[in-house]
């Protein structure tokens, strides 16, 4: 979900000339250059491949062999660009993740549907293994709703306004992630997202992070609620939750500077919004058991 720059310290020609024998490269060349084009409308390329496909059956065979050698540590020439590519992406620009590594490279079109795009640059983007499964060999049909682009989407901030939390007030508390799309003027990035959100089941390890983060929230604010006064004035309840929101906003500020772990800001503000978690959760505070015993 962040944008990454295309590799610039080489280009598609080096990484073609890297392999000792490469058939259909001005094909190769070509595609790099009409990638955006291609990107405008994927059904027409889709029927171009089918094309050359029918009329070459070895053809996809022949461009996954290549690509698995440019994968590959042991092609001398070639691997150094594959890691150059892997490399690309300090974290998984599909998941933002900072603690899932860039293994490795995604073919946003992928190359089972579109062999001619194996080896193409643009279309080869820095993934983590998780990511990269579950995307698997999607891509957009009819030219409808697809994956962010990393190379081309910019949604840096848009995450933050479009990521919504909802809280599980059960017996233990959890936290739901989707992406609003309600909050959206230019609907087809939300629903974009939303896809991608969905096949990638980013609510899972969002939330799961974000419980960490919860813990370490309460963890910090109990002092405040322990031994506290029956009978306490109405001011020192005040300056309590507003203590407790000062730390929210800060975590929020951090995440929104930052530009790191959205769901960290999203899932703050959603607690700072909540009623039911300054007059119920936290005023009770003391009997949840599990956190604190
Ligand atoms: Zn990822």
């Amino acid at each position: 979900m962040i944008k990454i720059c295309i590799p610039t310290n080489f280009n598609q020609k080096d990484l073609c000339e890297s392999f000792k024998e490469l058939k259909h490269k001005k094909r190769i060349l070509d595609k790099n250059v009409t990638y955006e084009d291609i990107l405008l409308n994927v059904d027409e390329e889709y029927k171009r491949e089918c094309l050359i496909v029918d009329k070459d059956s070895n053809y996809t065979e022949y461009m996954t062999k290549m690509y698995k050698k440019l994968s590959n540590s042991s092609y001398k020439k070639s691997y150094p660009y594959y890691k150059k590519i892997r490399k690309n992406a300090s974290y998984c620009p599909f998941c933002n993740i900072p603690t899932r590594e860039v293994t490795q490279v995604d073919h946003y079109l992928p190359k089972s549907q579109f062999p001619s795009l194996s080896l193409v640059i643009k279309n080869l983007v820095p993934i983590c293994s998780d990511c990269n499964k579950k995307k698997s060999d999607f891509f957009p049909k009819d030219n409808g709703i697809r994956f962010i682009h990393p190379y081309y989407d910019t949604i840096k901030d848009k995450i933050f306004e479009l990521l919504n939390c909802k809280i599980n007030k059960g017996n233990e508390i959890g936290f739901y992630f989707f992406i609003d799309k309600k909050n959206d003027e230019d609907q087809s990035i939300s629903e974009n997202l939303d896809l991608q959100f969905q096949l990638l089941k980013l609510n899972k390890p969002y939330s799961a992070d974000f419980l960490q983060v919860f813990n370490e929230i309460i963890w910090e604010i109990k002092p405040l609620y322990e031994n506290k006064d029956i009978n306490e004035s109405i001011e020192k309840k005040s300056a309590r939750i507003l203590e407790v929101k000062k730390l929210l906003q800060k975590k929020m500020n951090y995440s929104l500077e930052m530009k790191i772990r959205p769901w960290v800001y999203v899932g703050c503000k959603c607690l700072i919004e909540s009623d039911w978690f300054f007059d119920e959760y936290l005023e009770n505070i003391n009997i949840c058991k599990k956190l604190y015993s």
